[in-house]
């Protein structure tokens, strides 16, 4: 906790303390006051219409030398006539206050009639932190960077918390209307007015095909599924990334029209093991002033995601096939980004899972699917969340929810496949790219014939396995570090004085001991501290087709595809360890067309199986045959993959 204390004059001898219906807010004034330990008038505003504002106001045990109700003064909203009018009645001026409050926009609207204003940071672990001064982005500037210069990965500076009444207030909502009330809680309004972010986030999910955007579908009482491919490429990346694009071009075109003689241009780079590419491809395609590179590791990703991602043939689009693997890929866009001339030359901007946009963007879905089962089935609903995981970023985005407030009453289920860095994590304490330790309830390491559309599975040098869900088949989960910042920081002492910078330097070294030794092990209390939130399961190939096989077969018949499965899998798995009202919503990540060899494989001997009559959407027709633009990278060179870029943007 800090209160920004350089603009304090010493002719400020009254302290103005607002606070709205956040009990937080409150929370974080009084203690930002408790650290000046100095005598000053105090005042505070207090929305005095609800009970619960006063009691907090009285129990704070806070001397206060005047008390008002913002409501009966005649406002619900921070609004400078109101500060005005308090200066009236108590015949003070604007100069010698100051405004504590922990919400900026009360701040602004003190400001506006001359009055300081201190504004009070809080992380939800720690209220009482001294928060150093770090160099802090704004929303803008994190989405068009994506990797911060160091390397690392951009996390909020706080975890915002749901406001008091968001049960209430949010459960009509649309998806729409929670995305932009959650987006809201991080994005200041001086960035993005309301009417901005709502409109960027109607014209971003226009493009999907159901009304609910992702919709819960019941498969047994305590089973459901959140639906999330019923965006343009079939898949739940569509989400974030329709989002993403049209913000990239907002801010973009904003700062060309701020000054119009340097135009900006944003080169996207990115790397994907299939769904990534295709999506950012959708979301991006045609957009003003930005091109986009897309690798993607040559022939291991599914028929259906590569002539989703070739086919788009928009002059802005570039389709790297790399011969190598995705981790190869990702470790040339890793270096592009690293390459501080390159990137101050082609200004280039991210769209894997690093891109902070996109997990907020995802935090979204899990309010929805918490308000959709609240109507299904009540309002006392326990959920667990089972999220099939490859780099960690759709199930941060769960643990974010849940740290904003979403209540989760089992833990965020991480469900990997045979690329099980995670689960053995979650067993072990250690994070590291080799099995050194099998699982002991691990089934064979065979890979299932049929595996990746057609080609048998093979463990390659690098160690990433192929899988028949390919979508996650990674050897590091790039989020994972975002995570540990979070796990290490809860286990810094409280009493360090720079406990945020100390946690990012114990992660930046568990980050360059991974680099250098390929693994790392956490001390025993961050392995609990990840244990209290989450539990993770790994699936094979076989139990795969297993769990399309049993969801074919149950009732109501589902067709999944293998990423689903290997969730649908491990949910049965965690189940054991619920409570009897724990309701489950697996996380559905792709279309089954989309995979269509794993399903087909799965499902080959089931009597009244027909794939294209009951699977494959129309839309589908005739893809495979569409004409492709495709630039082929002999090898996993860096060099080669720069010049490519530079002869095409
Ligand atoms: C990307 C992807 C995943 C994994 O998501 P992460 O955010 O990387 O954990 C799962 N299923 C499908 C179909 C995907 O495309």
């Amino acid at each position: 906790m800090s209160v920004t204390t350089d603009i304090w004059g010493d002719d400020i001898r009254t302290i103005l303390v607002q606070s709205w219906h956040h009990q937080n807010a409150w929370i974080d004034a009084v203690a930002g006051l408790k650290i000046l330990k100095k005598d000053y008038f105090v005042v505070v505003l207090a929305n005095g219409t609800t009970r619960l504002q006063l009691d907090l106001v009285y129990s704070s045990q806070l001397s206060f030398h005047a008390l008002f109700s913002s409501q009966l003064l005649g406002f619900t909203k921070p609004d400078p006539k109101m500060y005005q009018k308090v200066l009236e009645l108590l015949n003070l001026e604007a100069k010698e206050c100051i405004m504590v409050a922990a919400h900026a926009y009360d701040l602004r609207a003190a400001a506006k009639i001359g009055i300081k204003t201190a504004y009070i940071h809080r992380t939800t672990e720690d209220p009482e932190e001294d928060m150093q001064q770090v160099r802090k982005l704004s929303f803008e500037e994190t989405v068009l960077t994506g990797l911060a210069p160091n390397g690392g990965l951009y996390i909020p500076t706080f975890i915002p918390k749901l406001p008091e009444n968001w049960k209430e207030d949010w459960q009509g909502y649309s998806f729409v209307d929670i995305s932009v009330a959650v987006l809201s809680l991080y994005i200041s309004r001086d960035e993005l007015s309301e009417q901005e972010l709502r409109s960027l986030v109607m014209k971003s999910y226009a493009s999907f095909r159901h009304p609910e955007i992702t919709p819960l579908k019941k498969l047994e009482d305590k089973k459901y599924v959140l639906e999330l491919w019923h965006g343009p490429t079939w898949a739940f990346k569509d989400v974030a990334l329709q989002l993403l694009g049209n913000l990239f071009e907002f801010f973009l075109q904003r700062r060309n029209e701020k000054n119009p003689k340097i135009i900006e241009k944003l080169t996207v780079v990115g790397a994907t093991s299939g769904d990534t590419g295709s999506a950012a491809i959708y979301g991006l395609r045609n957009k003003a002033n930005i091109s986009i590179f897309i690798l993607h590791p040559k022939d291991r990703v599914s028929p259906i995601q590569e002539a989703q991602m070739t086919t788009v043939t928009d002059a802005n689009v570039h389709n790297l096939a790399v011969k190598g693997t995705f981790d190869d890929c990702q470790d040339i866009v890793k270096a592009l980004f690293a390459d501080t001339e390159f990137n101050a030359k082609h200004h280039l901007g991210a769209v894997n899972s690093i891109n902070w946009a996109r997990i907020l963007a995802q935090t979204v879905y899990y309010f929805l699917a918490y308000f959709s089962l609240r109507r299904a089935i009540g309002e006392d609903v326990d959920v667990q969340f089972v999220v099939p995981t490859g780099n960690f970023g759709d199930i941060l985005a769960g643990y974010y929810a849940k740290k904003m407030g979403l209540p989760m009453a089992g833990k965020l289920g991480v469900a990997t496949n045979a690329n099980d860095i995670l689960a053995r994590f979650w067993k072990t304490g250690r994070y590291e790219k080799a099995d050194s330790s099998p699982l002991d309830d691990s089934p064979s390491m065979q890979p299932a014939a049929g595996s990746s559309d057609g080609k048998q599975a093979t463990q390659d040098n690098s160690g990433v396995k192929e899988t028949l869900s390919p979508a996650m088949d990674i050897l590091v989960s790039s989020n994972f570090e975002r995570l540990l910042w979070y796990l290490a920081y809860v286990n810094v002492p409280e009493d360090e004085s720079d406990r945020r910078g100390k946690a990012g330097e114990i992660v930046a070294g568990w980050m360059n001991q991974m680099k250098s030794d390929g693994k790392v092990e956490v001390p025993a209390s961050v392995l609990e501290t990840a244990r209290q939130d989450f539990c993770a399961e790994r699936v094979s190939d076989e139990q795969i087709l297993t769990s399309i096989q049993s969801h074919f077969s149950g009732i109501p018949s589902y067709v999944v595809d293998p990423h689903t499965a290997v969730g649908l899998f491990a949910a049965e798995r965690m189940a054991q360890h619920n409570g009897p009202s724990v309701v489950q919503v697996i996380l559905s990540t792709a279309h089954p067309a989309k995979f269509s060899e794993a399903v087909s494989t799965a499902l080959k001997e089931t009597p009244n199986f027909d794939f294209e009559g009951q699977i494959m959407p129309k839309e589908f027709n005739g893809l495979l045959q569409k004409e492709r633009r495709v630039v082929d990278v002999e090898s996993a060179d860096v060099d080669l993959v720069k010049s490519i870029i530079e002869a095409r943007v």
